[in-house]
């Protein structure tokens, strides 16, 4: 992993660390709430957005620190109503985040890293390794970027785009307290899921500074040795040890944690992979069933036919499961996970045509 810092923007600085930024330039508390909001509620880009902060002010903080680092390289609207953004970052890298309205609900899917490390076998994300991590701001500007594109304000945050958040833990708290703030777009504990593939030291960590959301375990195997194929650098091929996390999560928070589960034809889809799943979830989790999306570079990998599918959701009903069972939105604009990425960066390769 390259160590490229990106120069600090506004949209990486909590409050706190805003006041401390504007008391330099001596100014009071009010400034630094308007500046602040104009940041993280009204998405400015610029300082020119910033109406009714004098233009000296503006100057002088600008000269400290850009509003933004990224820009949208490209916009993807698909038919079912998902839309994929890619953001170019000031080191050329690029990463992808989604935004998926559902009635009322506004949903922003946002990555923690350029690649991934940890590898899964069905996953465009990790098929590269990981690049770099991203910091706080840039991750705070896909939230940001796609609040703007919505027309109504975000009601929920899944990080589930590119990247294992918890390889990124420092950066992802702050993006979390930023995003969390009153003053900015305010998301509370129960609209924020983190998912991760459960890293075995960072999930200590994680655990012990409880941060506010909802999590999301990415178990896809109810057996170790399958869990170790199909997530091979998952830092643990342990099921036990996620079972136990849950536990413990459940126990710290009193939020109920779900289990995702990537459905995979003849690979983890059998009534014995079903009945072990049922036994790991226990009472406090939830299944979220996701039939694998297909991805190109790896061809054998499919869902299961739909009738598995059914037959998979009732096993776990049976077993008392509250499962649900999700297709991956945006297929036709490559929404899945890291897909586009690769996509965009091969056409500027000059390797592939466009679809
Ligand atoms: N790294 C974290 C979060 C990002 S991945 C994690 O693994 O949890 C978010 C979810 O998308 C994971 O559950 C992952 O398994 C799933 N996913 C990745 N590639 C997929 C594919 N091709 N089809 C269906 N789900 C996929
Ligand atoms: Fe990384 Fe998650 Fe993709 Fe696995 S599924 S490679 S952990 S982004």
């Amino acid at each position: 992993m390259h160590a490229a810092q990106p120069p600090r923007a506004l949209t990486d600085f909590t409050a706190e660390e805003l006041r401390a930024l504007m008391a330099a330039e001596r100014q009071p508390t009010y400034r630094t709430n308007q500046v602040f909001s104009w940041v993280q509620k009204q998405g400015a880009r610029t300082y020119d957005e910033m109406s009714n902060v004098p233009k000296a002010l503006r100057e002088a903080l600008a000269a400290k620190a850009p509003v933004r680092t990224t820009t949208v390289a490209h916009e993807e609207p698909s038919a079912d109503g998902t839309t994929k953004l890619l953001l170019r970052l000031h080191d050329g890298e690029h990463v992808e985040c989604v935004l998926i309205p559902e009635g009322e609900r506004a949903t922003a899917c946002l990555s923690t890293q350029v690649g991934c490390g940890v590898g899964c076998v069905f996953c465009a994300s990790g098929a590269e390794g990981v690049v770099r991590n991203l910091s706080a701001g840039e991750i705070v500007e896909q939230a940001l970027e796609l609040n703007r594109m919505a027309g109504q304000r975000l009601t929920n945050i899944v990080v589930m785009g590119m990247g294992e958040p918890l390889h990124n833990l420092d950066a992802l708290e702050r993006a979390l307290r930023i995003l969390q703030d009153p003053e900015g777009l305010d998301f509370g504990a129960r609209r924020i899921t983190v998912s991760t593939s459960g890293p075995v030291k960072a999930f200590e960590d994680f655990l012990t500074r409880g941060l506010k959301v909802k999590l999301a375990i990415s178990l896809h195997a109810a057996f170790d040795g399958l869990r170790k194929e199909l997530v091979p650098r998952g830092g643990t091929g342990d099921i036990h040890f996620l079972e136990s996390m849950s536990r413990r999560w459940f126990e710290k928070t009193g939020r109920d944690v779900t289990f995702e589960y990537v459905l995979l034809d003849n690979i983890n889809d059998s009534d014995e992979d079903m009945r072990a799943l049922a036994k790991l979830a226990g009472r406090h989790v939830n299944v979220n069933l996701i039939p694998m999306n297909p991805v190109p570079f790896a061809p054998k990998l499919k869902a299961p036919p739909n009738a598995r599918i059914e037959r998979c959701v009732s096993l776990l009903e049976e077993e008392g499961v509250v499962v649900h069972c999700r297709r991956q939105r945006g297929d036709d604009v490559a929404a899945a996970c890291g897909q586009l990425r690769r996509f965009h960066e091969k056409l500027e390769d000059g390797q592939e045509t466009a679809p």
